[in-house]
């Protein structure tokens, strides 16, 4: 296979990475981009750049992925791209009529220095954007960080261009939603609604990237949060966000710019992560936890009860986001399973910390890794080191699977090679129940297709 060649000895490196486990930050922001409604991404660079965000957005969703592109020549690579994107910004709004049109840069455009500030001054100056449309922007030079940075990066520039407070504070939740699939989002809200809690979450990709088939073709799907509902943000009682990396940013801008007070939670990914996740909701929206609630946590409860055979014990190799990864470590220590080997390559100290604080006690023998220099390659090693009995992370990681035959659950960016992912939720209850039974599903095929034939049960 592909990987055959990895070996189980490491040798230090500084300089090199191999597989990394991240991708560039304009697909984040892209990503982010299309939570809004009505609004088309704007990729302010090389047309090759733009195709690969889309590519990457389009083969994970299994939907056409709109976006512009400056489409920087060989001059504006030296000149700068300002007059590109001012004739964009006309084509756009001519064109596609848009609400808004979000810019992010990309490495070309960052390293000349383009001024998107003063770029598109120059395109109101011009009268080329028509009456209530809007044009946003931020920075996302992919040398540093990854899609999460550029996610988090277009989601504090939806409160930097929108948010509004006004002298009165209303009884409502802002839900500053880190990167989850469309499913996860629908989830939250109908969390929020089961709780009977107003809340606005941003972004929010249901609707978009999980739009029904109707034959009829619509550039900007129904779903999305709306401008009015993002300029709302600033008059909302209490701001949640959900997963450090991705939203922490955007409720720090929040409330120095609005004054709305905030609290980072985890995804809410398995059962103590939802906990905490419904336990702020009904703390800052002042609602009680109803007993249809109550009851998808028994059920996710006595699922992991009756399972708990099969979960003990197992070893678990895990890559992908920190936002994901830090609560799913949680959870899969809950199952009573062994995180032993767990990389991101989105760096931060809340990950290391977290890790330390999860495990240290529990899995003393774990590594983990964050960063740019925390690879696959890596993983791949530990694993041929010493084995693990599953594998969870995206489709990058079935050539280790198939290399080392461990079972594999897909979960993360991108999944390109499955389908399915965007439509069920892994977070809340029901998408803890989801998760463990697609791990315990996993696990049981692999045991009944590799164990010797007397061992073959019939039932569990
Ligand atoms: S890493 Fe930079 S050059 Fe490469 S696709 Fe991303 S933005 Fe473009």
């Amino acid at each position: 296979m592909l990987l055959r060649h990895t070996t189980a000895k490491e040798i230090d490196r500084k300089a090199l990475t191999v597989n990394p486990a991240k991708t560039c930050q304009p697909v984040g922001a892209m990503y982010a981009a299309l939570g809004l409604h009505g609004c088309l991404p704007h990729s302010h660079g090389s047309q090759g750049c733009c195709s690969y965000h889309r590519s990457a957005l389009t083969r994970h969703f299994k939907e056409p992925v709109m976006a512009a592109t400056s489409s920087f020549s060989e001059g504006s690579s030296v000149f700068g791209g300002s007059s590109n994107l001012v004739s964009a910004i006309e084509t756009i709004f001519t064109v596609y009529n848009p609400d808004v049109v979000a810019v992010h840069t990309t490495c070309l455009s960052e390293t000349i220095g383009d001024d998107l500030t003063q770029i598109v001054s120059k395109a109101h100056e011009d009268g080329l954007v028509p009456e209530g449309k809007k044009v946003i922007f931020c920075n996302t030079p992919s040398y540093v960080g990854t899609h999460v940075t550029g996610y988090s990066n277009q989601v504090a520039a939806f409160v930097k261009f929108f948010s509004t407070a006004t002298p009165k504070k209303k009884n409502v939740i802002n839900l500053a939603a880190g990167w989850m699939e469309p499913s996860d989002m629908r989830e939250i809200k109908r969390l929020a609604q089961e709780m009977e809690a107003r809340i606005i979450l941003f972004p929010d990709m249901s609707g978009v990237l999980d739009a029904p088939l109707t034959g009829k073709f619509e550039m900007y799907p129904k779903g999305g949060v709306t401008q009015a509902q993002l300029i709302a943000t600033g008059d909302s009682k209490f701001t949640i966000g959900l997963g450090a990396y991705s939203t922490e940013d955007a409720c720090v801008k929040l409330e120095n710019k609005c004054k709305v007070k905030f609290e980072v939670v985890e995804i809410p990914v398995g059962l103590k992560a939802t906990d905490r996740f419904i336990t702020s909701l009904s703390r800052h929206a002042n609602v009680p936890v109803p007993d249809s609630i109550t009851e998808e946590r028994g059920r996710l409860v006595d699922l992991i009860a009756d399972n708990s055979k099969y979960f003990y014990g197992k070893r678990v190799a895990l890559y992908g986001d920190p936002d994901t990864l830090i609560p799913l470590t949680e959870f899969l220590l809950t199952l009573d399973m062994k995180p032993v080997y767990i990389v991101t390559g989105t760096s931060g100290k809340h990950f290391d910390e977290s890790m330390q604080a999860l495990l240290s006690e529990k899995v003393p023998e774990a590594k983990y890794k964050s960063g740019p220099n925390a690879d696959m390659f890596q993983l791949h090693q530990w694993i041929k080191q010493e084995p693990v009995d599953l594998l969870i992370g995206n489709t990058y990681g079935k050539y280790i699977a198939r290399d080392e035959n461990i079972p594999f659950v897909r979960l993360g960016f991108p999944i390109v090679d499955r389908a399915g992912h965007n439509y069920f939720p892994n977070v809340g209850y029901v998408g803890a129940t989801n998760l463990a039974i697609k791990i315990l599903e996993k696990v049981l095929d692999h045991f009944d297709s590799n164990c010797k034939e007397e061992k073959v049960e019939w039932q569990m």
